[in-house]
Order: structure tokens, then sequence, then C-alpha cells
């Protein structure tokens, strides 16, 4: 790769394959059958039984909802090792921690993308300096939800890019989508895909799709709701609320026209959780702000938690008539 082409391209054409790698990790852990799982505040291990039900693994976790399990680590050690081999001087941040042990050398990787790099440059981000750059990686979104049989396609690998405030540069990658119709027997290339997208720049891995007109569908967690998160949902008299883990999947919904915004009323999502799918959200022509209507900052000094929540709404989407009518408790609840 010329190392004349811009940083900004070879930070997302890194993170495409890093992503992808990543994904791979954690499909073999699962058909391994051994999570690891532990609960992340505790750092011990969870009560656990397991049972297999159409053909996936379901674990039986007893304790709180807030997991870590051999996938998240290993994906992470995974995407640290290949971006900061490639970019020693950026700063990266990943919701597991800091992790400098040994990895297998198969898990770092560092070719790039080629469909990223092809890309023209938009012109704001021709001449960004390494230093003003962070990258915020979720190795694991949908933990809850891998755990479970029959969610799979929910977990998302998110590599987001931050440079100086802004979230410019987003991976998605979807390490089980069409794993069902796999195992169906359907006929399927390749398990996984990866989206991406550039903010002013374009996107690539799906086609950005609105959602239907006429109607109004949101989409909220299915593992981590409050009276608050209900709160804010019943306020914007939705027709249908699609329940989904992840932050991850659910921007992907956005993206691809099934659903009108994404509303969550709680302070639990942190800026890994948000700075991929931010990036490629806006370069569909969408928006994700607090339920304040403030955007996040991605700096590196900026405390984790987005204690604002979170307002993600699709392209054609009137965020301003979102942020309206959530009521002022509901606001209150997140300050
Ligand atoms: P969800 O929409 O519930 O799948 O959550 C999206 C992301 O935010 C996941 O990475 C969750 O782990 C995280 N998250 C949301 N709420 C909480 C919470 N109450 N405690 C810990 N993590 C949370
Ligand atoms: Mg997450
Ligand atoms: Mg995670």
């Amino acid at each position: 790769m010329a190392q004349s082409t811009p940083l900004i391209l070879r930070l997302v054409a890194s993170s495409v394959t890093a992503a992808t790698r990543a994904g791979k990790i954690i499909r073999d852990i699962m058909s391994e059958g051994n999570l690891g799982i532990v609960e992340k505040l505790a750092n011990a291990p969870v009560g656990l039984s397991s049972t297999a039900k159409d053909g996936e693994i379901e674990f039986r976790i007893s304790g709180k909802n807030d997991l870590q399990t051999e996938a998240d680590r290993s994906a992470q050690r995974c995407i640290l090792a290949s971006l900061s081999q490639q970019f020693p001087e950026v700063t990266i941040i990943g919701e597991e921690g800091p992790s400098f042990c040994e990895v297998p050398s198969d898990w770092v990787v560092t070719d790039s993308d080629p469909e990223v790099l092809k890309m023209a440059c938009p012109a704001y981000l021709q001449n960004i300096d390494d230093k003003d750059v962070v990258i915020w990686v979720d190795p694991l979104d949908g933990t809850s939800e891998y755990t479970q049989a029959g969610l799979l396609e929910h977990v998302t690998v998110l590599i987001g890019v931050a440079v100086g405030d802004r979230a410019v540069g987003g991976v998605i990658h979807q390490p089980y989508y069409n794993y069902k119709r796999q195992r169906e027997g359907g006929e399927v290339e390749e398990m996984g895909r990866t989206l991406w997208g550039i903010v002013g720049g374009g996107v690539g891995g799906f086609v950005p799709t609105s959602a239907p007109e006429g109607c109004r569908i949101l989409t909220t967690t299915r593992s981590h709701s409050t009276p608050v998160v209900q709160a804010a949902l019943d306020a914007l008299q939705p027709d249908e609320v699609i329940r989904v883990g992840g932050a991850g999947h659910k921007v992907m919904m956005l993206i691809e026209g099934k659903a009108h915004a994404y509303v969550f009323a709680s302070k639990g999502c942190k800026k890994w959780d948000t700075c991929a799918p931010e990036a490629v959200l806006i370069a569909t022509g969408g928006r994700l702000t607090d339920l304040h209507g403030d955007s996040y900052k991605y700096h590196k000094d900026i405390p984790h938690p987005n204690t604002g929540g979170v307002l993600a709404t699709g392209r054609g989407q009137d965020h301003d008539w979102y942020l309206a009518k959530l009521p002022d408790a509901v606001r209150q609840a997140l300050v």
C-alpha cells in the first residue's frame, strides 16, 4: 500500500481486514463451545449452564448483563495487534481495556481492503495527523446475544475512526450474516459481511436504503430496557418497535431501511458502541446525537459512557422532530 494513500483511507481499509479476521475468531470460539464467560464489573466467572438448541449452543447465565467472553478478549487482541503494528502513533481504545500480550501470528493482519483504497478522499480529511486520530474498538458488540441461541446475526465487530472530536470513518463487520441460510443448506458464498463508510466520502458493503414512508418503526435494546427507555419509545408513537441486540446491528437496521430511528434512553452505551455506527450512518445521510440533540465527541480524553442516551435516525428522517417529542422527564433522566 503506497504511503501516499491518504491516512483515513489506509485506516479504514486496514480496519476492514482486521474486523473480518476478528469475526472469524468469534465464529471459531463459538464452534469450539468454550466461551469463557465472565461478568465484567466483578470480573468473576458467572453461573453458567448450556444446552444445544437448533444446532447452536445456548448459554444460560445467572447474574448481571454486562458480560465478556473469550471471543470479546481474543477479537480485541487481534484488532489491537493488527492496527497498532500499522499505525503506531494512533491512539486505539478498546472496550476490553489495554492488552499487551502476544497474539498468534495469524491473528495479525496487515493487508488492506482494495475497495476502500480506491475511494476519493474528502478534502477535509486529506491532511490529517495520526496524533489527532483515535480508533474506538468494540471487538464484539452484542455479547448478550452471542451467548443466546438464535440471535447470532445481532453480533457485530465495530471499529470507528475519529479525527479530533468527530467520528469520520466506520467499519461494521457482521460475522454471522447469512448463517441461518447456510445452516439450512442454502447457497451462501461467504459467511459474514463488512459494511463501512467515510463521512463525506462514501460507503461500501451494503446498499443504503431509506425506510418506508407512512409508518414509524423504532429499534431499541432487547436486553437493557428500563421504564425510562420505554417512556421514550411510547412518546414517539411508533407503529412498531423492533428489539434487537447491539448498537452496530441497530444502526444497520437504519441504513438498510428496516427502521426509521434507534432510540435508547439510557446511559449504557459507550463511545466504542457508537463511533463506527455513527460514521457509517452519517455517510448515508443519517444523524446520531444524544437525547438532548448534542453530538458525541470522540477524542482520546473523553469519558467513555454516552450518558445522554442515543437517538439515531436514518436518512430522510427529521431528527429534530424526534428530539422535540421526547418528554422532559426522559431528558432529565439523562443528565
Ligand atoms: P443493547 O442495545 O442493549 O444491545 O446495547 C448496545 C451496547 O451498549 C452493547 O454493547 C451493550 O453492552 C451496551 N449497553 C447498553 N446498556 C448497557 C448497560 N445497562 N450496561 C452495560 N452495557 C450496556
Ligand atoms: Mg457494544
Ligand atoms: Mg462489546
